[in-house]
């Protein structure tokens, strides 16, 4: 009971914010929310959103709210719930158009049922059963990215050719949604039952795919303007790739059932897999940084200090008072990348130290090296 006032007391609200939305914007008239919440201001989305916008408003937005990111949030959990049901209603193109038209209330009784959040949530991020609508085939695309983008992190929009369902007609290939009839020859069944002989007195009976609707079991009596009854559009389209700190090269990301659409099976997954172009100063293995350094003999009898520029434009400076021997290593710890699980921890930062050699020294300088040094290094060896 409790759920249902709190409920009640939000549909309130957002009628509240539907109207004055409207009184805002007057000429959206035609367009105005039905009664009930915006599942569109819900989401985010303009309300001629196409799926593909659909799911990324509410892949992005169940991904923030989830319970398990924020414990104990009450807040978190009601809109969690709230993008749940908005989304099961917008990614579902039969109730979508009731609840256009209709708004919640044209969605009550047998279509109003709601999921659980979790389980649409499940269904949505992979691991749910429910597989056994024909998917179509996944599409894999590698990504360039850079070692920097992979310390900071990026969005990265990609630039995509993607077959999706028309939006004028939302796949029905109909210039309007009376415009499908049940097909008249098959009853909607989309087959037909014939009988022939096969000899005196033997008859054969016959399942045909009925020849009037291609066995659609719908007719469509005029046709969509804008995918010219094909139902399906090709167009190019953006993908925005979230790149994590500390992804690790060759790391997958999966965008579910974003792939091409047809009316009929479920698209399949675009799969990016992440490629490091490589750096020129820094080369990562797992978590560590490596990189070389050089100093000259004066620096590395007497000390040095030197400033390295990280990866996100930081300066860090490296300091020895001590004798540095060539191919020393410099470690510091959380200077290295950062750990994908949890950014705020980062791996080690290794600096390999050359030395350079003068190329030629003049003879006074050499006998003063002999004078200086010839006790110290016979004592070292
Ligand atoms: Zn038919
Ligand atoms: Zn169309």
């Amino acid at each position: 009971m409790r759920v249902s006032t709190a409920l009640l007391s939000i549909a309130a609200l957002l009628l509240l914010a539907v109207a004055l939305g409207d009184e805002l914007q007057g000429v959206r008239g035609a367009l105005a929310a039905p009664p009930g919440p915006d599942y569109y201001a819900v989401l985010g989305i303009k309300r001629d959103a196409d799926d593909r916008e659909i799911r990324r408003a509410y892949r992005d937005l169940a991904k923030k709210l989830h319970p398990d990111r924020n414990p104990g949030d009450a807040e978190a959990e009601r809109k969690f719930k709230e993008v749940a049901e908005a989304y099961e209603v917008l990614s579902d193109a039969e109730k979508r158009r009731i609840y256009d038209q209709h708004g919640v209330e044209g969605l009550k009784g047998n279509q109003g049922q709601h999921h659980n959040p979790f389980d649409i949530f499940q269904n949505f991020f992979g691991g749910g059963q429910q597989q056994q609508q024909r998917k179509g085939p996944d599409v894999n695309m590698d990504l360039e990215v850079t070692l920097e983008d992979l310390y900071i992190g990026r969005r990265i929009a990609l630039e995509i050719s993607r077959q999706t369902l028309c939006h004028k007609c939302r796949g029905s290939g109909a210039k309007n949604a009376d415009d499908v009839t049940v097909c008249r020859e098959c009853q909607g069944r989309g087959v037909k039952m014939t009988q022939h002989q096969v000899a005196p007195g033997f008859v054969q009976q016959m399942q045909t795919t009925c020849p009037k609707c291609n066995g659609k079991g719908k007719i469509v009596t005029s046709t969509c303007p804008t995918c010219k009854g094909h139902k399906v559009v090709r167009g190019d389209d953006l993908l925005s790739v979230d790149v994590e700190r500390g992804m690790p090269d060759g790391h997958r990301i999966t965008f579910p059932r974003e792939g091409d659409q047809h009316p009929d099976i479920t698209p399949g997954d675009i799969i990016i897999t992440l490629r490091t172009v490589p750096n020129k100063r820094f080369r990562r293995h797992g978590n560590n940084l490596y990189m070389k350094e050089t100093i000259t003999l004066l620096e590395a009898l007497t000390g040095f200090e030197r400033s390295i520029k990280h990866l996100d434009g930081r300066t860090i400076t490296i300091q020895r008072t001590a004798v540095t021997q060539p191919g020393f290593v410099h470690e510091i710890p959380q200077e290295g990348m950062p750990k994908h699980d949890d950014p705020s921890d980062r791996g080690k930062l290794f600096v390999e130290i050359a030395v350079v050699l003068p190329s030629s020294i003049t003879s006074t300088q050499a006998e003063a090296f002999k004078e200086q040094l010839s006790g110290h290094v016979r004592d070292e060896l």
